[in-house]
């Protein structure tokens, strides 16, 4: 199996570097992130101007490439021939902080496995839930070792076009882990604060500032499962259609429109 990786925090982020060394366990690898951190940067096509491509290396010596695209740009590039040999499978991470609920088209790293699926390829994202105020280094072992099992049994299924999942790991030791749930996406509760200040030539600028988000711990959803300490997995399908609506819809009221 030919398992590309991608990030969104950029080519030298310790949590690639985990998920590599993961995915070596697993199957022929191939590295192509962003050169910077691209959090948080939403679903992206770069159009109007060139990607640039170099070559580089991990902290661990294994060769990469990196690219001044976002991460679905990395993904578009490699489906689309940049990466001569063909992928079986795109798996991103790993995002140091949880991506669930409304975080799934802000996160990079959600973004580059919906490109994957675009793109007729199983795509998985992969974030740890820590806390943003973690001192430390961060140990993603945990986290590179229940990517491996997951990967290992996508790998057996066929997923189902244009749907990909999305994994959120709790930040416990692998043993303190209680399991795996399938979840929905939950509700996430954001605190944005919009911040106004002046420039030095006192014009006005904003910031969206604010406390990290919360949620709403609800059973069945990825939210639920980080809070109850087992591992979340969720299918995201990129039809994004209210199709519970359309009947209601029906019935308003068209006008001429409506005939
Ligand atoms: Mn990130």
């Amino acid at each position: 199996m030919h398992i590309l990786v991608t990030n969104d925090d950029g080519v030298t982020h310790p949590g690639l570097l985990a998920l590599v060394q993961s995915m070596q366990q697993v199957g022929e690898v191939t590295v192509l992130a962003p050169d910077r951190n691209w959090s948080a940067s939403g679903h992206v096509k770069t159009l109007h101007r060139p990607i640039r491509v170099r070559q580089t290396e991990l902290a661990d010596g294994t060769p990469a490439f990196t690219s001044d695209g976002a991460p679905s740009d990395c993904v578009a590039l490699a489906a689309l021939g940049f990466i001569e040999k063909p992928i079986d499978m795109v798996v991103s991470g790993i995002n140091p902080y949880a991506n669930m609920g409304d975080d799934v088209t802000y996160s990079g790293t959600v973004t580059a496995a919906m490109e994957a699926a675009i793109n007729g390829l199983p795509g998985i994202a992969f974030s740890l839930d820590s806390p943003l105020d973690f001192p430390g280094v961060k140990d993603f072992g945990p986290a590179a070792n229940i990517a491996g099992q997951i990967v290992k049994e996508a790998a057996k299924h066929e997923l189902p076009r244009n749907t990909l999942l999305n994994v959120n790991i709790p930040f416990l030791f692998l043993e303190d882990i209680k399991g795996l749930r399938v979840t929905r996406l939950g509700l996430r509760v954001y605190r944005n604060e919009l911040v106004r200040r002046d420039d030095p030539y006192g014009r006005p600028y904003y910031w969206i500032g604010g406390e990290a988000p919360t949620g709403v711990p609800e059973e069945g959803t990825d939210i639920g499962a980080m809070n109850d300490g087992y591992v979340s997995v969720t299918p995201i399908h990129m039809d994004m259609s209210a199709h519970d609506y359309m009947d209601e819809m029906q019935h308003w009221d068209w006008g001429n429109l409506g005939g």
